[in-house]
């Protein structure tokens, strides 16, 4: 289905309890909303933007001199962000096959930003697939400049996920977890960031009514269950996160299980890199996002990623699976099949073979 052809439905589902920080500002006519224009288009919070002449993107390739963006991306409804690059190429044709896009013949998808050899970006109607690389600083980076792309773009409404992994507190390997809201290291709720030398402070709120959308996606075949919970952002992988198998270690395991236990009652479910600037960002710049993390194991019964390979991989798929479904019910597609599945372009390959030979030079 080309792009043009693609109409977006209503998300029918159950409210959830608006979050009182999250609102919209209409006065009257007026929109005093400081995140969007009227027509839902990004508003930033940077009054210098709009004054500079051009606005390089530098760590994605892009400028809003040297591209026309909004011919671009005026038309992507959904940014889904994951770790590598290898992870969100795969996922961009996933979401390519289930909602049925299909790109004209002897064309491929092209990783846009490979020339910045940071990030990786792929494009699929209005599906904007990227990496974000490790940590609160790589993911903060890349959102910067993705939230000014959606500006300078014009998108309208966009909708942020990140897919990645996690370590599960009382959950066990290969299931899924989506973000009520995230904590940092000592369980507070916003991201920290010294700026002209003061503390800055953002809320990590994340929108609870995706999140809920989200969960009900579940279906009662799904070899995974998903689990809503608050999800601790940590500096580390390591002591940031009470392993015991770093190159440093000043504690002991029972001090580590104490400290699990102690978070998992505050309702703490799992714990990754980067989901504290993921939400606080996002809500920053009034845009709603989600983190759906499939966990990599069960962190109260150990902390090596022990687990086979090809299970990995296999688990990684979950949290895509659960998206690309909220994806094809906004859509308006229909959630349980894929719109395409691959298609057979070589209708008979021995004669295919006999074309191509006929069609070698031998000069
Ligand atoms: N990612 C993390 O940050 N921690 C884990 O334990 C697994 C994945």
């Amino acid at each position: 289905m080309p792009c043009h052809e693609i109409e977006f439905g209503m998300f029918p589902l159950e409210e959830v309890e608006e979050d009182e920080e999250a609102g919209k500002h209409i006065n009257g006519n007026q929109n005093t909303d400081p995140t969007r224009f009227s027509d839902g288009a990004l508003r930033l919070r940077n009054p210098h933007i709009s004054e500079m002449e051009q606005d390089i993107l530098y760590h994605l390739a892009l400028g809003s001199g040297s591209h026309d963006l909004q011919e671009m991306f005026s038309d992507v409804r959904f940014v889904c962000m994951g770790g590598t690059p290898k992870r969100m190429e795969q996922f961009a044709y996933y979401i390519m096959d289930e909602i049925g896009y299909k790109l004209p013949a002897g064309t491929t998808l092209l990783d846009i930003s490979y020339q910045s050899y940071r990030y990786s970006m792929y494009k699929v109607g209005p599906v904007l697939c990227f990496s974000h690389g490790m940590g609160i600083p790589s993911v903060g980076i890349l959102l910067h400049e993705v939230i000014k792309l959606m500006y300078h773009a014009k998108c309208r409404d966009p909708i942020f996920f990140r897919l990645g992994t996690c370590g599960g507190i009382g959950i066990e390997g290969g299931n899924l977890v989506i973000s009520e809201s995230a904590v940092d290291g000592l369980l507070q709720p916003y991201l920290e960031l010294p700026v002209l030398g003061q503390m800055q402070r953002r809320p990590a709120v994340l929108d609870r009514q995706l999140a809920h959308d989200l969960k009900n996606l579940r279906r009662d075949d799904d070899p995974f269950t998903v689990t809503v919970g608050k999800t601790m952002c940590t500096y580390d992988f390591y002591e940031g996160q009470g392993r015991l198998d770093g190159a440093f270690c000043d504690y002991t395991e029972e001090d580590k299980l104490a400290f699990l236990r102690k978070i998992h009652t505050e309702n703490v479910v799992n714990m990754e890199m980067e989901s504290l600037c993921f939400a606080a960002l996002c809500h920053h710049a009034g845009v709603r996002g989600a983190v759906v993390c499939v966990t990599l194991l069960n962190r109260l019964h150990g902390d090596q990623v022990s687990t086979p390979k090809e299970v990995l991989n296999k688990w990684q798929e979950y949290p895509q699976m659960l998206v690309a479904r909220y994806i094809k019910k906004a859509m308006g597609l229909p959630v349980t099949v894929p719109q395409r599945s691959h298609p057979q372009v070589v209708k008979c390959p021995r004669q295919a073979q006999m074309v191509r030979q006929q069609s070698a030079s031998f000069e």
